[in-house]
């Protein structure tokens, strides 16, 4: 097993995938831990200090959700990211496991590929580092040295609060944001803005794309918040 990578504990109850995945992380150069039950997995976490948790949702005895919650109750364990592992059609339950303090989630089945870049773009935003000081997604590009945002040639003039919005977003696409979550990253500590602040920054930042392009790059999640999603 590779040493010196990030450190990450994956908890899943079905051997073939824990295998699977345990390899590919160390070819990657991640030291891996495992564990098949939330409860293990827990014990793992009292004697290890991880980076990174890959959780199953669907685990025997205590659920992959209720371990979310101890890790987020846990004083040396809350600000470790925590991706979700979660079978296909559990919108709802995806939406709770963020909602529980999942960074991010994955549905399976996952290509393992997707997963590596989530594992690097959680490990990012932990690091506070992006890879780069381009940001790419479907076109839309984030200049962090310059200070601009463009779809092809076309510049979009953005406020610093969109912009910092759209920096945030574009760092992990296809995270679904809850409203809360973006006014704590993005405003941070300012008591004196409400939830619906964040949806009138995010349609600004729709209007200003909007005026280079006809695609839509922001989701809405119904009852939820919003997602850099350009597939939907
Ligand atoms: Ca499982």
């Amino acid at each position: 097993m590779a040493t010196g990578g990030p450190r990450i504990l994956i908890v899943e109850d079905e051997t073939s995938q824990l295998q699977l995945l345990s390899y590919n992380l160390s070819v990657e150069g991640y030291q891996v831990f495992t564990a098949t039950t939330g409860a293990e997995g827990l014990l793992v976490l009292d004697e290890q200090e991880v980076d990174l948790i890959l959780l199953d949702w669907m685990l025997p005895h205590v659920s992959g959700l209720e371990v979310c919650r101890r890790i987020r109750r846990g004083k040396a364990t809350r600000h470790i990211p925590v991706i979700m592992l979660t079978a296909r059609g559990e919108e709802d339950d995806k939406i709770r496991g963020l909602d529980t303090g999942a960074d991010d989630y994955v549905v399976k089945p996952y290509s393992l590929k997707e997963l590596m870049a989530r594992v690097r773009a959680a490990l990012r935003a932990k690091s506070g580092q992006p890879e780069n000081d381009l940001m790419v997604y479907l076109g839309l590009t984030v200049d962090l040295v310059q200070h601009r945002v463009s779809i092809g040639n076309e510049s979009i003039p953005l406020g610093p609060l969109e912009f910092k919005l759209l920096r945030l977003m574009i760092g992990c696409p296809g995270r679904v944001w809850s409203r809360d979550q973006l006014l704590d990253r993005v405003w941070g500590d300012n008591l004196n803005v409400d939830t619906r602040t964040v949806d009138v920054h995010i349609g600004r930042l729709r209007k200003q794309i909007a005026r280079v392009t006809d695609e839509n790059y922001i989701r809405t999640v119904r009852g939820f918040g919003y997602a850099l999603d350009k597939s939907s």
